[in-house]
């Protein structure tokens, strides 16, 4: 998130001095390290949570084209990033990988059909496919299909042109190359605090994290985009923006094999319903994985606890970020959501074998001894302040800011980094509503749909879709 608000400032304004400060030795080590997410370009071909099935049965793909269109956002950045040589040759962070959705049983089958007839007349879903014909999801997936169970309905969809990112890779380029235009991105300095001073800027206090040094830099603006931590912060910054706001971090897991024989058989994401009380984003998918250059298979998340607000937080996080205004939203979170508690428990108590039975629904060949066991990222959701319900717990992101736009924090995660320059344009377009009129040309160079959507625009879609896809070089 910093890498890219960092980038979209650089480009609009060159002269100003931007200072970036990471806590840990290396930047993308949290969340956007590749193993810390799953690097699904995020666009809604294939995860059901964007389209649930209303009360009514109906299906409704307005958030789904919303998702899409915030990806292709990020599709169109990246195009003109490569161009002006701020990234470079496009595989080494993004890979063509089809998006797929596999579902089983009678109703759900009939759900993922009327998902795609709601879907294949959008234009930015163009060559969505589906098919019941075993012999078809064969060849889109031969491991879903291998020894699977005679009698049982089931049905796919698939978008050939979905995408694999490494977010980890993405990040640290942009931040390379912010670091030649004279940005300075400082690592083990963790920021401690945030206090806003008499002449409006904000002073930035922090250390070493290896010697523990302290020191301060003062800012006019500050973005907090410290992932998990970004709470912490912005609690200490004292704006009231951030009353009733709490955060439920909620750990991963998954399996991955590297052996070459299995790899070789699968070349997709496949994603599909979520189980009882899981949160959207923890349903397990099976997914081609290119990091470094090198091919693998991840299966997972698979949920787990840990009081941290990072991979590398502290323990004490969890309890730390009380405070009366949270209080009460964070308590009415915890009984209104009693199946997200079953669901997080019947997770730990997963062992490695009944991990691999999770994923001999997808893959009915799956041996134990093939796959190994890897910690992903924390994911720290959203819980807030509502009138209604008193707390409600939310699984997107949400950008905070004080009312005079001079500090903004993001909480929450997904569909986070494929949506990062959707996000940070939202961010622009609060904190410095003034600069926009003077900033939208430049912002329509880079992104030439800023502003309008794609979709109701079938042609401009097609050419979008075709452009970025000639560019990032993600041609299915
Ligand atoms: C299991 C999992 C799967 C996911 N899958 C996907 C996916 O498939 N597609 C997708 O688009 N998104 C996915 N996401 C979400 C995505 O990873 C995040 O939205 C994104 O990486 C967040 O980026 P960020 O820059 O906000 O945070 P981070 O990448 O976590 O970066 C925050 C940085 O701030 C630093 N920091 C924290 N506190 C301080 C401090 N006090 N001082 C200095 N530095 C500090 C941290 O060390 C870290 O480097 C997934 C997330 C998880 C956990």
């Amino acid at each position: 998130m910093s890498a890219t608000l960092g980038t979209l400032l650089k480009q609009l304004q060159p002269e100003w001095k931007i200072v970036v400060c990471e806590r840990l030795s290396e930047v993308a080590q949290e969340s956007s390290n590749a193993w810390n997410n799953a690097g699904t370009g995020h666009a809604a071909l294939c995860e059901l949570n964007y389209m649930p099935e209303g009360p009514d049965g109906s299906v409704d793909p307005a958030k789904a084209v919303a998702i899409n269109e915030q990806f292709q956002q990020s599709r169109q950045l990246w195009t003109s990033l490569i161009e002006r040589g701020v990234l470079d040759e496009p595989s080494t962070f993004i890979n063509a990988t089809p998006h797929m959705t596999f579902v089983r049983g009678e109703k759900d089958v009939a759900y993922l059909k009327k998902r795609y007839e709601a879907l294949r007349t959008q234009p930015l879903f163009a060559g969505i496919e589906y098919s019941e014909d075993s012999r078809v999801i064969n060849q889109w997936a031969p491991l879903l299909m291998q020894k699977r169970r005679k009698g049982e309905p089931f049905a796919a969809t698939r978008v050939p042109a979905g995408t694999d990112v490494d977010f980890g890779a993405l990040t640290r380029q942009l931040f390379a190359h912010l670091e030649e235009q004279g940005v300075e991105v400082v690592t083990n300095r963790e920021v401690r605090n945030l206090s806003r001073q008499k002449d409006g800027t904000w002073k930035v206090s922090y250390r070493n994290s290896l010697g523990k040094t302290p020191g301060s830099l003062n800012a006019r603006f500050v973005f907090v985009g410290a992932g998990g931590w970004a709470i912490k912060l912005l609690q200490r910054s004292g704006i009231p923006e951030i009353k009733g706001y709490g955060v439920f971090p909620i750990g991963g897991q998954w399996l991955k094999t590297s052996n070459p024989a299995i790899v070789a058989q699968h070349k997709a994401k496949v994603y599909s319903q979520a189980s009882v009380g899981a949160p959207p984003m923890s349903v397990p998918h099976l997914d081609t994985r290119v990091v470094d250059g090198e091919a693998s298979l991840l299966f997972g998340p698979f949920a787990t606890f840990s009081p941290k607000f990072l991979k590398n937080g502290r323990i004490t996080d969890i309890v730390a970020q009380v405070r009366p205004g949270n209080l009460w939203p964070m308590i009415k979170v915890a009984i209104d959501n009693p199946g997200l508690i079953g669901y997080l428990v019947s997770e730990l108590l997963k062992n490695h074998k009944k991990k691999v039975d999770s994923l001999r629904t997808f893959m009915p060949t799956a041996k134990d001894e093939d796959w190994e066991l890897l910690q992903a990222g924390q994911r720290a959701q959203v819980m807030k302040k509502d009138p209604e319900k008193g707390g409600v717990l939310q699984f997107g992101t949400e950008v905070v800011s004080s009312a005079d736009g001079s500090i903004a924090g993001l909480l929450g995660a997904s569909p986070g980094a494929s949506t990062a320059a959707s996000i940070m344009l939202g961010l622009l377009r609060t904190c410095f509503p003034d600069r926009m009129p003077g900033w939208e040309p430049a912002l329509r160079e880079l992104i030439p749909s800023y502003g309008a959507t794609l979709n109701t625009r079938p042609e401009v879609a097609e050419e979008s879709l075709r452009t970025t896809a000639a560019a990032l070089k993600i041609n299915p």
